[in-house]
């Protein structure tokens, strides 16, 4: 069985592939292949007004283009106090051309002044699984916690300075890839997209 990564981020598609199994559990065996492995297929822009439309409309046009299995996935930092934002407009946050930088500033100024108790924050990712011309099947992970005051950490990228683990005293960039894995929104969506893809038989 061949299945698409359809990411363009190379860092993104060994997070994912470290955790999806190599294996079904009747013995047939997985293969993944990236973007670049299909000839480097444009990828549509994420215009949909959902993290789930999002993905969905990655992995439809990926399978469908290919006609491999494909899987795509959207991922959004929701903050209590901004009622959920910035949610689906989580990577162009401060602006069309922002960088992570800028996205982690203009948070920090909007929660200016309150306590940690406010600052509750949760990470949200959609993983969707499409079948060429057929079905998709979508799997969420959350992983809740709080925007800290300051950047902490030096690993990770985007909001991971910022987003203090909740029952932990990190945030996701004090902490190694593998714990962050462990505990990580994209990890849990990803961990039961596996079990899925695990549990398929012929
Ligand atoms: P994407 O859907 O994975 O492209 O993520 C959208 C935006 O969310 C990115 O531009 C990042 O800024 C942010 N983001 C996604 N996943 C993480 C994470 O694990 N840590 C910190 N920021 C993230």
């Amino acid at each position: 069985m061949k299945i698409l990564i359809a990411t363009g981020n190379e860092h993104k598609f060994k997070e994912i592939t470290d955790i999806l199994p190599r294996r079904t559990q009747t013995g047939e065996d997985i293969e993944y292949v990236s973007l670049a492995d299909v000839g480097g297929l444009k990828m549509p822009p994420e215009d949909g007004n959902t993290l789930q439309e999002n993905a969905r409309i990655k992995a439809v046009y990926a399978a469908n283009e290919t006609g491999l299995p494909a899987v795509s996935d959207d991922t959004g930092l929701e903050v209590e106090f901004l009622n959920g934002r910035p949610g689906v407009h989580t990577a162009r946050y401060a602006g069309e051309y922002a960088d992570a930088a800028d996205n982690n500033r203009k948070l920090l100024n909007e929660l200016e002044g309150l306590f940690l108790g406010k600052r509750a924050a949760r990470f949200r990712t959609i993983a969707c699984l499409a079948v060429p011309h057929g079905k998709t099947l979508s799997f969420e992970g959350v992983l809740d916690g709080f925007i800290g005051f300051g950047y902490r950490g030096e690993n990770g990228f985007g909001y991971d300075p910022l987003f203090i683990v909740g029952g932990s005293r990190k945030t996701l960039a004090e902490m190694t890839e593998t714990d962050k894995n462990a505990v990580s929104h994209r990890g849990k969506a990803f961990r039961k997209l596996g079990k899925y893809l695990e549990e398929l038989t012929k």
